[in-house]
């Protein structure tokens, strides 16, 4: 049946229909349409799903697709257009371009964690570089799997765009097949078998993984940059989908004696935020489902762990739901600092002097995004240059993700290649290196026989 689908699809791209510029800008309305029209089901099925409040839907899902597809709108044509590439005098006359041609079909895995926006913003960088596309959900969101497979098909192409639900068995017989491009957001783990899967058709492959995103807060002396910084770790971490995000801050290095006061005015945003106990929780995503609710809980069963908790740590198994928690000094060697936490759950590590945090990062792979608080330029410096990572923002978590002018993907284990923006339609295709020579100027040195003028020549 697959192999049925990738045959149309094939069918399709060969026409050249998916080319022009109307039928890529045609998806992209399309795109923007499904959206208006279905707003209240995409709300309810992230609802059912995650448990998502309507504003953090609309902000991190439907915004941000909008923002994608409305950005592409107004620049597709401008990508397209061929680039005129210098060509050394030796060659003159002759005139070089770079034409940016699509790579074919491609695949698209989508994680469940935003199962909207990041099944749908590839899918704007593929469009908007012409391609024919299997888009494969993720079996954790189903209904936001189920309303995406039954509703793209009435609005976009579907001779050129198929929607496939599944989990990982439909996964793997669908990288069986040859792609002329997978792109794939999941866990290091899958992203493993996703490469090697690819590597025997010798497809390319774009892995947008996760990791431990660090944040480092360097010791502020105005108490309003201190509340600020506050909000946004707080906002960073526990808004968007109760940690369970890839660029969600993962832990936060902090000096000694400055660790008292950011957990003091990290209590007091939470309570602003989301209220202050378990019974009284509220704008919160739920965890996503139980196995993931047990994994979280075991990262601070361990009795040393829990009793690094400074806050929170309360359960709702029933609701499955994870109260905003913060842990002072767990020990280094155990799984919450060793692996993804992707929850709820903050640990915040103490440091003698801030400039530690640099071999602290070091010693740990790249993350996807590295966030710093600091007014110190000289400090902001030296993370540039002497630290890696997807992206660095300094003052604010996660407002990167939303500059469409801005590459965002990772390095190392938190992977590679990158999208949004221009560089999800660069992603999406191949740049062909176009010479056109004339006919006139012909030069005689180039060709055998060889001889001894030819070879002072
Ligand atoms: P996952 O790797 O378990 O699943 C991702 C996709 O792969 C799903 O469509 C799933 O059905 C499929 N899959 C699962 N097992 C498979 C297998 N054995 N073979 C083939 N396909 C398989 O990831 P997840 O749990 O959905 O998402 C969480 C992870 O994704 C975290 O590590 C997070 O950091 C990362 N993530 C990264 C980004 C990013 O933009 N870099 C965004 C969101 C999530």
């Amino acid at each position: 049946m697959e192999g049925l689908w990738s045959e149309e699809l094939r069918k399709t791209f060969r026409s050249g229909r998916t080319r022009s510029v109307e039928w890529r800008k045609s998806q992209l309305r399309a795109i923007l349409k499904m959206l208006e029209d279905h707003q209240n089901h995409i709300f309810n099925a992230l609802l059912q799903d995650l448990s998502k409040h309507p504003i953090e839907v609309y902000r991190d899902e439907i915004g941000v697709v909008k923002k994608s597809a409305n950005y592409s709108l107004s620049n597709v044509e401008k990508w397209m257009a061929p680039k005129k590439g210098q060509i050394p005098l030796l060659f003159f006359p002759s005139r070089g371009e770079v034409l940016p041609e699509p790579l074919g079909v491609v695949l698209i895995l989508v994680p469940w964690n935003f199962p909207i926006s990041l099944a749908l913003d590839p899918v704007i960088g593929a469009i908007s570089a012409g391609n024919t596309i299997v888009l494969k959900l993720s079996e954790l969101a189903p209904a936001c799997s189920a309303f995406l497979a039954s509703t793209i098909p009435l609005y976009l192409d579907h001779t050129a765009i198929k929607v496939i639900e599944g989990g990982p068995d439909i996964a793997e017989q669908l990288l069986q097949q040859r792609w002329d491009k997978i792109f794939f957001t999941g866990s290091p783990r899958v992203g493993r078998i996703v490469m090697s899967e690819a590597a025997k058709h010798l497809t390319p492959v774009t892995l947008e993984l996760g990791g431990k995103c660090p944040a480092i807060l360097d010791s502020l002396s105005d108490p309003s940059d201190i509340e600020v910084a506050a909000k946004r770790i707080a906002g960073g971490k526990w808004g968007p989908c109760s940690g369970q995000a890839c660029i969600a801050v993962d832990y936060v290095l902090v000096e000694h004696e400055f660790a008292s006061i950011l957990i003091e005015s990290l209590k007091k945003t939470i309570s602003r935020f989301y209220g202050g106990s378990l019974e009284n929780l509220k704008n919160l995503s739920r965890i996503v489902n139980k196995h993931h609710f047990d994994r979280l809980r075991n990262l601070f069963k361990d009795p040393i762990v829990a009793a690094s908790i400074v806050y929170g740590g309360s359960l709702d198994e029933k609701n499955l739901i994870i109260e905003p928690t913060i842990l002072l000094n767990p020990p280094l060697d155990a799984e919450i600092m060793t692996e993804e936490i992707f929850g709820p759950l903050l640990p915040i590590i103490t440091l003698t002097n801030i400039q530690q945090s640099i071999e602290f990062i070091n010693s740990k792979p790249k993350p996807l995004a590295l966030y710093a608080f600091t007014k110190n330029e000289t400090f902001k410096k030296q993370i540039l240059t002497e630290t890696s990572s997807g992206s660095v923002t300094f003052n604010d978590v996660m407002p990167q993700f939303l500059c469409d002018t801005l590459p965002f993907g990772g390095v190392g284990q938190s992977g590679f290649g990158r999208y949004h923006g221009k560089y999800s339609f660069d992603t999406f295709s191949h740049e062909k290196a176009v010479l056109h020579r004339s006919y006139f100027l012909e030069l005689e040195p180039r060709y055998p026989p060889w001889n001894d003028f030819k070879m002072e020549f």
